[in-house]
């Protein structure tokens, strides 16, 4: 009779847990870290290389290694010796890539297709989005911050992957494992609490309409993001104060600023005379556009974005001020573009009180989180083949 219950209860159930379950599709991850030959690859379980229309299977026990031998790839262990153009290993376990000195390690789960490309080994990591995600959330927020941060950014990133999964066509896979597109460290970067909060929003992204939204986040956007959300409680305080580097002070010579407004360094043109340093251009959050410096006759312009390139300031929302006639002093607020998704705002946030849902509509102004569906990927090639006609 339990038996039949427990029966009835699971049929009941499957439906539900069916109609629940997310669109995952696969990504290609570019592993940008391992382009050098010799690489090691080892698996906890016994996995599977298939090259030039043949497979092998290989077992836990053993280091393979990765090599180049003209315009093919070896795999060689043991006393094997297996040659193709391109290899796809499969496993059941995760597999692990290091460099041949060893200090460099980290393991992927998925499949990984080695290859050259532009003369060098390319590495892809072909997974579900979801697994993707669990190697991103936690390098790109602390794993330590509050849940719904956590799930906000869980979403963020996710949507980000959708809308912007075109940047490495020419490469062959969608995204890099690097600062250019979300840092991603595999089975080795993942948390607990980071892998709690993907599995919460499975398959939920930002949408406009029916298009993805570019979740794209900032560390700190210093209380004004550029969109022009102020972000401050009724008290006027900044969700993002709890940043420790929420307020910062850089000071840096004249001549120094002086030379960032050039493209050569060139000291030997120091001009003589008085100098004056202003703001000329800010936009709408109050962010730099542009810095008018002044020396004797001469005057320079340099924009806000070059400035915090080449003086590594935390953001381009600051004020100027002279100190003792030749020192430029840097009074800021926030930390990296201050576009969308501010993270330790959303610490501050969840905190207080708010949803990921909440939290995102603050960020992401007329967006609504929608599970993801296959439309909403292929959302690039749709644009493209409109465009075409
Ligand atoms: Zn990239
Ligand atoms: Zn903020």
């Amino acid at each position: 009779m339990k038996h039949l219950l427990w029966c009835a209860l699971f049929f009941l159930l499957c439906p539900r847990l069916q109609a629940q379950q997310s669109f995952n599709p696969e990504v290609r991850v570019w592993l940008t870290r391992w382009r050098n030959v010799p690489l090691h690859i080892t698996g906890e379980s016994s996995w599977r290389a298939t090259g030039a229309g043949e497979s092998c299977d290989i077992p836990a026990s053993e280091t393979v290694i990765v090599e180049r031998d003209a315009m093919l790839l070896t795999l060689r262990f043991g006393s094997k010796t297996l040659r193709a153009e391109e290899w796809t290993l499969e496993a059941e376990a995760p597999l692990t890539l290091s460099s041949a000195q060893g200090n460099d390690r980290r393991s992927y789960r998925g499949k990984l297709v080695l290859r050259l490309h532009k003369g060098r080994l390319q590495v892809l990591n072909v997974l579900p989005l979801e697994d993707y995600l669990r190697g991103v959330v936690p390098l790109e927020m602390p794993p330590g911050f509050p849940t719904e941060a956590l799930r906000a950014q869980a979403i963020a990133a996710r949507s980000w992957t959708v809308r912007n999964r075109h940047k490495h066509e020419a490469d062959g896979a969608d995204v890099c494992d690097g600062i250019h597109c979300q840092v991603y460290g595999g089975v080795t970067a993942e948390r607990e609490s980071t892998t709690l909060a993907i599995q919460n929003t499975a398959g939920l992204i930002l949408v406009n309409g029916d298009t993805p939204v570019d979740g794209v986040y900032t560390a700190d956007c210093g209380g004004q993001s550029v969109v022009g959300v102020a972000d401050r409680d009724e008290s006027g305080k900044d969700y993002c104060a709890a940043n420790p580097g929420h307020h910062w002070s850089l000071g840096y010579t004249f001549l120094e600023v002086w030379q960032t407004a050039e493209e050569k360094d060139s000291a030997q043109d120091a001009p003589k005379g008085e100098v004056d340093v202003q703001i000329a251009q800010t936009d709408a959050s109050g962010r730099v556009v542009m810095l008018r410096i002044r020396w004797g006759e001469q005057t320079r312009e340099v924009s806000g974005a070059r400035l915090r390139s080449r003086l590594s300031l935390p953001s381009t929302l600051f004020s100027v001020r002279l100190d003792q006639g030749n020192t430029i002093v840097f009074e800021g607020c926030g930390s990296g573009h201050g576009n969308g998704l501010c993270q330790w705002g959303a610490a501050g946030r969840a905190r207080a009180g708010q949803k990921a849902e909440d939290i995102l509509q603050a960020y992401y102004p007329g967006a609504r989180v929608a599970p993801l569906s296959e439309a909403m990927w292929e959302w690039r090639r749709v644009q493209k083949q409109n465009s075409a006609r």
